[in-house]
């Protein structure tokens, strides 16, 4: 089957550690959390799921996200993740989000504030399909 998508011959991409998808940007700031991302957070930090929910997250909506993101993620300390090997699924699959993949999303919402587009290694249409399915699974258990 061809495959149309602008992407299909795969995007160069690698987190610079700019800190900058950590961010608000205008509307945008939130970090959603499933119970497999809070499971995960609250291992690294030693606490049951419920004490760190408790602790780290509130509830929007019917949706859990970490709490206090005012103009940064809570967890960005000296502009790095500080929880950076349990970081909930969104941060691990940034910039690969359904959202971000038609071509004016990823220059407007991409490719103008992360300098980790057309960096390093080179992601084939499948990893990226991987990613996004990875990202739309983790969406449906918000
Ligand atoms: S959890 Fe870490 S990677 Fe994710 S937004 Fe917060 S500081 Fe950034």
């Amino acid at each position: 089957m061809k495959n149309d998508k602008w992407w299909s011959e795969g995007i160069q991409f690698q987190c610079q550690g700019s800190g900058k998808c950590c961010v608000s940007r205008g509307e945008y700031g939130y970090v959603y959390v499933t119970i497999e991302d809070r499971r995960k957070l609250a291992k690294h930090f030693k606490l049951s799921t419920t004490q760190f929910t408790k602790k780290y997250c509130n509830q929007e909506a019917g949706i859990w996200k970490i709490r206090d993101f005012t103009d940064a993620c809570s967890f960005l300390k000296e502009n790095k993740c500080s929880v950076y090997q349990a970081r909930p699924m969104q941060c691990r699959t940034w910039p690969f989000w359904p959202e971000n993949m038609s071509a004016k999303a990823w220059n407007k919402e991409v490719t103008s504030f992360c300098p980790g587009v057309g960096k390093g290694k080179h992601w084939s249409a499948e990893e990226i399909e991987k990613q996004l399915t990875l990202q739309s699974k983790s969406e449906d258990l918000y």
